[in-house]
């Protein structure tokens, strides 16, 4: 059976768990064709044994998107598993505590740092590192939750994923030339492990489930997936620096849904 990234190969970071969006695409992915490598932070053991959950299991490459070393040999230990690459996600988001759940008047300057360096400058820096693995074009495509207004508890965080939204604008028009796609998916929320650290986030899980038009499933991230699996794919050849959201169409209406 043909699959929509068939001969594909793709480099996947921000799996942790097998609730970590990550998971679930680099599954899809392989469902759909692809050969998948991992990328692993810190405790690596744990991102090998999840590695081997998936229907093929992945290669791991241990990657710190703030340790410039890490960054520098990224394109070498990808070659040991495949000669390039046509695609990577990046899912990787952090901010210390003091950054989230209410505390946003508050946060010092270094924690904010640490949110947007993590959450966003890494999305250059990921894009830059992988760029000599990418020959005849390829595609990027990053994961955030809607920015384009404020919420409970999310704080720095959501300024972070402001950042990212705009950087995703930038790499688009500097990857374009290159013949490579820049996109992000925007999610309505999944319970993982950067979900459940933010205090308050059950908010977010209420309001989706009352308003989401279609509805929203806050433990299946194959939507999120397959979203991300097309925009890796080659469906999308003329998209680049877009937003798509992938929340049951929450981000298009202002109040909760009226049973009929
Ligand atoms: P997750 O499973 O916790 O994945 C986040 C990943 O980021 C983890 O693997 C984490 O590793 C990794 N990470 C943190 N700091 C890193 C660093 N310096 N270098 C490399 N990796 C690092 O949570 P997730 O929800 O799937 O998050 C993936 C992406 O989806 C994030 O960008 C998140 O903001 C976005 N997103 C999530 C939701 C949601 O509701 N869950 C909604 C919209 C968008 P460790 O766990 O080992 O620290």
């Amino acid at each position: 059976m043909s699959g929509i990234l068939d001969g594909k190969r793709l480099l996947i970071t921000g799996v942790i768990t097998e609730q970590s969006l990550g998971f679930g695409v680099a599954k899809y992915a392989q469902e759909q064709g692809a050969e998948v490598v991992l990328t692993g932070f810190g405790r690596l053991s744990l991102v090998e044994r999840i590695a081997k959950k998936l229907p093929t299991p992945a290669p791991v490459i241990e990657l710190d998107v703030t340790d410039a070393e890490h960054l520098d040999r990224l394109a070498d230990e990808v070659r040991k598993h495949v000669d390039g690459i046509d695609g990577v996600l990046h899912s990787i988001a952090y901010a210390p505590p003091s950054a989230l759940g209410g505390n946003f008047l508050n946060t010092p300057w270094e924690d904010v740092a640490t949110a947007v360096q993590v959450s966003a400058f890494s999305y250059k820096s990921l894009a830059t590192a992988a760029l000599p693995l990418m020959g005849n074009g390829g595609s990027i495509v990053g994961l955030t939750f809607d920015a384009s207004q404020a919420w409970p508890v999310y704080d720095w965080m959501g300024v972070a994923k402001a950042a990212l939204e705009s950087a995703n604008r930038y790499l688009a028009r500097d990857f374009g030339p290159k013949g490579i796609r820049v996109n992000l998916v925007s999610a309505g929320p999944q319970r993982t492990m950067a979900a459940k650290s933010i205090p308050g986030f059950e908010a977010f899980e209420e309001a989706w489930t009352k308003r989401a038009p279609l509805g929203w499933s806050l433990t299946d991230s194959e939507p999120v997936a397959k979203a991300v699996a097309a925009l890796l794919s080659d469906l999308f050849p003329a998209t680049s620096g877009e937003i798509l959201h992938v929340d049951g169409g929450f981000h298009a209406v202002g109040v909760e849904r009226t049973e009929k």
